[in-house]
């Protein structure tokens, strides 16, 4: 068992990092969904890089096992890394709440959003280095050097310089980004670029993200992907999908003894038993009414209210229709110090909705404390909704987007950050211009609502856009190219 970093009892020489545990999964395994031909390329990706890493690690490093979507592709990608035969370990930082505080900030100045939170001054970026430097400690007591270590997002970026000096390749990838670069990206970037000086190579998800200083730098772009066989993604039946929503309150219905079960990855059979751990719903949504589901961690920037006051500011377009705002248990997301917040204004906000438009809106959040469980309750939802809803404020890339798209579903989106390179509008769902128009959104996902064939058109399109652009194998492949070239260098 790791110690924290952080108690008052444990030295930085014997404090470890919390390691997620990691089962391998055989690439071999997505050949049913991408085929023999791509498979083959997958396994000579992977082959290369073996040869190339030899008895070196590849390691990655976050701030939370669990919440949000970098952890949720670090599981999957590293599953299948290591069922590869490649030593492939995750590891997450500890800090304290000032610092996730800092590091928040800088996430939406990086997505060239002012916001408040802690000043970016000298003792502010002391504070940064001296957790990023613990970190990097308790970190080498797992890493040796000529090991590939990928940091993700503002959060690690402070152990870059103490990994550097002790020989490891290093890695920095950012998850977030804007396409214009403004005063405040340039405030993140300011703060940030001391402890990036000496990284090895850098991964954005848009060409448009790269900031102008890294112009000399080794840069790689790779869009995020989602696994197909992963509990969110893999099929499950319409009636099995149906039972867990009536069972999450979210559809009404529900039959005396009915059980919500699932396969579970291990091939036995799972019960949905838990419920959401918050659900603020007059009662579930008739089993016919259209239902517009928006998933998303609780952020200021994924626009949970701002679809709300669509919601119930529309008196035409979306008469009849149901909407549920959905996500996680905001004590469950260590490194997001914003969700309780957030959630707790679109409470206030419901409760202030006038009685009618209350009964149409459901707020719910769900449990984390079974993965398996929280994966298929999402899976559930998405593949029962009628019209799936992203109207982010920013986005550097939305796994919500493509899980929705996996599931042939329409999809209404915000044309920010890396949505617009998964959705082209009219083909593979529709974007929404600007996303802070609240009357186009009704507009666009009411049309949705009443065109059965676009919805199932857009639906289709989504799906092969899904399988041909955004599965793991695509990005296995391209981390693969980018880590032979730093285990060669
Ligand atoms: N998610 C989840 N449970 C929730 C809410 C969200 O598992 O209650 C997942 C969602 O399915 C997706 C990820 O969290 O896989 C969010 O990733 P995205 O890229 O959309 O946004 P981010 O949180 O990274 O900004």
């Amino acid at each position: 068992m790791a110690q924290l970093l952080y108690s008052p009892h444990t030295t930085a020489e014997e404090a470890l990092l919390p390691e997620v545990d990691l089962t391998p999964a055989d690439p071999w395994l997505l050949g049913d969904t991408i085929g023999s031909e791509r498979a083959a390329g997958l396994d000579a990706a992977i082959s290369g890089l073996r040869a190339a890493l030899g008895a070196r690690r590849v390691v990655d490093v976050n701030s939370t096992p669990a919440g949000g979507g970098v952890a949720e592709m670090l599981y999957r990608i590293l599953r299948y890394t290591r069922g590869a035969g490649v030593d492939a370990r995750w590891f997450t930082i500890e800090a304290d709440p000032a610092f996730f505080a800092l590091t928040k900030r800088l996430h939406h100045l990086l997505h060239g959003q002012d916001a408040a939170g802690p000043s970016l001054d000298a003792h502010t970026a002391a504070h940064y280095a001296a957790v990023g430097e613990a970190n990097a400690r308790a970190l080498l007591r797992s890493v040796r050097p000529g090991d590939l270590v990928t940091l993700h997002d503002p959060q690690t970026a402070g152990l870059a310089p103490a990994l550097h000096r002790a020989g490891v390749r290093v890695v920095w990838r950012s998850h977030i980004g804007t396409d214009a670069h403004d005063e405040f990206t340039d405030r993140a970037w300011a703060f940030l670029r001391p402890f990036l000086e000496t990284v090895d190579a850098f991964v954005f998800s848009r060409t448009q993200y790269v900031p102008t200083w890294l112009t000399e730098r080794h840069v790689a772009v790779i869009q995020p992907s989602i696994d197909p066989l992963s509990a969110k993604n893999r099929p499950l039946d319409d009636d099995a999908a149906a039972a867990i929503v009536r069972r999450m309150g979210l559809r009404a219905g529900r039959r005396p003894r009915e059980r919500a079960l699932y396969r579970r990855g291990d091939g036995s059979v799972g019960v949905v038993h838990r419920e959401p751990v918050s659900l603020h719903s007059l009662a579930p949504p008739p089993a016919e009414a259209p239902l517009i589901l928006q998933i998303s961690r609780w952020d200021p920037l994924k626009d949970m209210a701002g679809v709300m006051s669509s919601f119930a500011t529309d008196t035409t377009s979306l008469d009849g229709a149901h909407l549920a705002l959905v996500g996680p248990d905001v004590t469950g997301v260590t490194d997001d110090p914003e969700g309780s917040r957030v959630f707790a204004g679109c409470v206030e906000l419901w409760h202030r909705l006038p009685p009618r438009s209350r009964a149409r809106i459901h707020l719910a959040c769900l449990p984390m404390a079974d993965a398996e469980e929280n994966a298929v309750m999402v899976s559930a939802l998405q593949r029962q909704a009628t019209v799936i809803a992203q109207k982010s404020l920013a986005e550097g890339f939305g796994l919500t987007v493509t899980e929705a798209m996996w599931k042939s579903r329409p999809v209404v989106a915000s044309a920010v950050g890396g949505i617009r390179d998964q959705i082209q509008h009219g083909v593979h769902g529709l974007l929404l211009e600007d996303p802070h128009d609240r009357a186009a959104f009704a507009a666009e996902a009411g049309g949705l609502l009443r065109d059965d064939g676009l919805a199932a058109s857009l639906g289709a399109g989504a799906r092969s856009r899904a399988l041909e652009q955004f599965l793991d194998d695509r990005q296995l492949c391209q981390q693969s190219a980018l880590y032979q070239v730093l285990a060669a260098a």
